[in-house]
């Protein structure tokens, strides 16, 4: 029998992160995704924030390493000539030449995710791109207009409610007004990949910045990682789905066959024996390694410590749930 194609069977749901109407039966909601965002159809509310501020969510050690950056005499002057001799245009020309641009028509699903950050948080949509490379990773750069590239295997390893964290991720850098130094940090580190360490643009880096600016700027970008893992969690609002992005970070294709509650241990483990200034001197070895977003395991302990300090709920119980229709 084909009755259970019957309107009488189906129930009509809205996405909580998107809002577009679907029809889908009843009995699969569990399994439903939306035909726009992609993302699982549940009956939970999802929160829209309409006034958030980056004080609310900032993590302390972001703001600690960026007002030290701060006091750095001459850091301003030296990042914009920096920036003006990279330039914004230069960005722009090289996604535009090399990777692909989301639109409501190419890849509407990352362009709803996309949305969705931006609607939760609270930000004017930037352009997305997405970059054929393998290295599982995604970046905001820019000055005036930031943009957000995707890298290709992010893509195709992360679920749907991934790729929304990563993407919530990078809408935070733009909410938390880092776009400018991150965008400077992020050029640090590619020159200090050996391929590119011959380049001119390496050369107008050490000559514009010293090597008190480069340290400083490096030891906040990596902190300014935790605020924008705690953005993310704000869009995502499950604390597993930023867990489990961190995880195949982490792995790579070998995250398949990781253990996830085995990974949190670690991650608890590991804030036992959290040492900071170790951290940095670690991290001073492997930035060669053109390694950005460093550390999934540290950066899962810090989220599970601000969800289980209560701040995170505090945040989420001041917010007005979103209208659901
Ligand atoms: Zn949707
Ligand atoms: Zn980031």
């Amino acid at each position: 029998m084909a009755d259970n194609g019957n309107l009488s069977d189906s129930a009509a749901v809205r996405c909580r992160y998107c809002g577009q109407l679907n029809q889908t039966r009843s009995a699969e909601n569990g399994a439903a995704k939306c035909g726009r965002c992609r993302l699982p159809l549940s009956d939970k509310p999802h929160k829209k924030f309409a006034d958030l501020s980056k004080h609310d969510y900032v993590h302390p050690a972001d703001s600690r390493a960026l007002a030290a950056l701060r006091t750095i005499p001459g850091i301003d002057s030296a990042l914009k000539k920096l920036l003006a001799v990279t330039g914004e245009s230069a960005i722009r020309v090289i996604f535009t030449a090399s990777a692909v641009k989301v639109t409501p028509q190419q890849c509407p699903d990352l362009y709803a995710k996309l949305q969705i950050a931006c609607t939760t948080l609270g930000v004017d949509m930037p352009e997305l791109f997405v970059q054929q490379n393998p290295v599982v990773n995604a970046f905001t750069g820019g000055v005036e207009r930031p943009v957000i590239v995707l890298h290709s295997s992010l893509i195709e390893r992360l679920t749907d409610e991934e790729v929304l964290a990563v993407v919530a991720h990078e809408v935070g850098h733009i909410h938390a007004e880092h776009v400018l130094y991150l965008t400077a940090a992020r050029l640090l580190e590619a020159v200090a990949n050996v391929a590119l360490a011959a380049a001119p643009v390496a050369q107008i880096v050490t000559q514009l910045l010293s090597g008190t600016m480069r340290a400083a700027l490096l030891a906040w970008a990596r902190r300014a990682e935790l605020s924008c893992d705690r953005a993310a969690l704000l869009v995502t609002q499950d604390a597993d789905v930023i867990g489990r992005a961190m995880m195949k970070l982490c792995g790579g294709t070998f995250a398949s066959k990781v253990d996830y509650d085995e990974f949190l241990k670690q991650a608890r483990d590991f804030q036992k024996n959290y040492d900071e200034k170790a951290l940095d001197r670690f991290w001073a070895d492997i930035i060669a390694s053109g390694l950005s977003h460093p550390f999934p395991v540290w950066r899962v302990s810090e989220i599970l410590k601000w969800t289980e300090s209560g701040e995170y709920g505090r945040l989420m119980d001041g917010v007005q749930e979103s209208a659901a229709a």
